[in-house]
């Protein structure tokens, strides 16, 4: 018998059930082995991702863009919507949510991450103003209709000029006849996760839909350029905060804030026995070729991959087998998008230059096709390594460049 709970209704609870079920195979009995999935929303798992794309910018609602649904009604497993759990007690093995205990072998928290919200005290400026942050469908559908109904006199503000701020702007420069402008506070969009050309590669488009991005702003002078643009709409989008209150009351190790994530190791596991934890509620702790590093996911990727190396530990039995299943989200290649305007952006690897030791290497750049390589100095003499593909398009050149990862360049 193994009673397993699932605290999320994300890509990665979903992918988690999904891997365990597979990984169970004719081994389960359902009479005894059960799962539990508990999530706050009341929509069964869908992919979040669609919040700010098909369903803000076409309106499709949770259930044209769920994830797939057979597994959910699998026999021994329970989907409770609109359900909090509240707490977990990881010495009894049990878990509250409204008046109910529920008793688990095996827990995985996938509780996933909320918007960062702007604090009125420090911002005043959000005083009287439409504020909307973006993470859930409901966000989605309450700024669909605002922008639905904007004039070309009035004017949205898109606070962040990340991923999800660039793509709240192409939706706002596309569903609504508004000025639209992006404030970004560091000294380029997206600079955390693309290479310097593909964010100008961004901007360029941006600009191509009358989009005004304005980067390098201080608190002080954001705070004018919004006294001055008087925004009929602000949206904002600053980054997220991973929902880590639940395990670290429940006494599981969590990392330093800000940006603190449950701390896992590369297969998953947590400071508790028999819980692990997959998806944007996690913090990664490992080594890379023996430097110790933290990873942060907050990619739909990240979460498919580790709930797929936990599921199928959940499903091990006996240590030898649990050992042989881990496997490392380390190792495993990362991959991202963006679509903004019908264009889509991907990312393979890592395409950030942020570290000394990084640079671009500009392959091809035209409005509709783009190749960077990310490149990370090797050891004297060896050559340089690619560590990300950054590209736009679908030509021979396009494909073939996504290939070039790891590869090595002469000098
Ligand atoms: C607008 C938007 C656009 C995005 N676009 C992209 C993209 O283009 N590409 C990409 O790779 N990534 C994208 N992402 C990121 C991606 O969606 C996330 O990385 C991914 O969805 C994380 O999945 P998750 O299951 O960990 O968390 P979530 O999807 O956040 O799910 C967490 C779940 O946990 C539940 N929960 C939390 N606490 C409790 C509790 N106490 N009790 C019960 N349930 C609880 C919540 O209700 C929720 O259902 C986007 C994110 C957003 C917000």
């Amino acid at each position: 018998m193994t009673r397993i709970a699932i605290i999320g209704g994300g890509v990665a609870a979903h992918t988690t059930l999904k891997s365990y079920l597979a990984a169970a195979g004719g081994d389960r009995d359902p009479s005894t082995d059960t799962v539990d999935i508990f999530t706050t929303e009341p929509h069964a798992p869908y992919r979040r991702p669609e919040v700010n794309k098909g369903m803000l910018l076409t309106g499709k609602t949770p259930a044209e863009v769920a994830l797939p649904g057979g597994i959910l009604t699998e026999p021994g497993v329970t989907l409770h919507l609109s359900t909090v759990v509240t707490a977990v007690d990881p010495a009894a093995h049990t878990l509250t949510a409204g008046d109910t205990t529920y008793a688990w072998d095996r827990l995985v928290f996938a509780t996933g991450a909320g918007p960062r919200l702007l604090d009125p005290t420090t911002n005043p400026w959000l005083a009287d103003r439409d504020v909307h942050y973006i993470r859930t469908p409901e966000h989605s559908a309450a700024l669909r209709t605002r922008l639905a109904g904007l004039a070309p006199t009035d004017t949205v503000v898109v606070v962040g000029g990340g991923v999800l701020g660039l793509e709240a702007a192409s939706a706002a420069a596309t569903l609504s006849d508004a000025q639209v402008h992006v404030l970004e506070m560091g000294d380029e969009v997206c600079a955390r996760m693309l290479p310097p050309t593909a964010s100008r590669w961004l901007r360029d488009r941006h600009a191509e839909h009358g989009v005004t991005v304005t980067c390098g702003l201080d608190a002080a002078a954001l705070a004018a350029q919004i006294d001055r643009l008087d925004p009929t709409v602000v949206v904002v989008s600053v980054g997220a905060v991973r929902d880590t209150m639940l395990a670290e009351d429940a006494g599981i190790a969590v990392g330093e804030r800000p940006g603190a994530g449950i701390i896992v190791d590369p297969a998953g596991r947590t400071s508790a026995p028999d819980v692990w934890a997959a998806g944007d509620c996690v913090e990664v702790h490992g080594e890379v070729d023996g430097v110790p590093v933290i990873v942060r996911p907050e990619d739909e990727g990240s979460a498919r991959t580790l709930g797929t190396l936990v599921g199928r530990q959940l499903a091990a039995t006996g240590t030898a087998a649990a050992t042989a299943e881990r496997g490392s989200y380390l190792t495993e290649q990362r991959r991202g998008w963006t679509n903004q305007y019908g264009l889509m952006l991907n990312i393979v690897g890592d395409a950030g230059t942020a570290s000394d030791d990084r640079r671009e290497q500009v392959e091809l750049s035209s409005p509709e096709e783009l190749v960077v390589f990310t490149v990370a100095s090797g050891a004297p003499g060896a050559g340089d390594v690619v560590t990300g593909v950054t590209t736009v398009g679908r030509s021979p050149e396009v494909r073939a460049a996504k290939n070039a990862l790891g590869t090595v360049l002469t000098a």
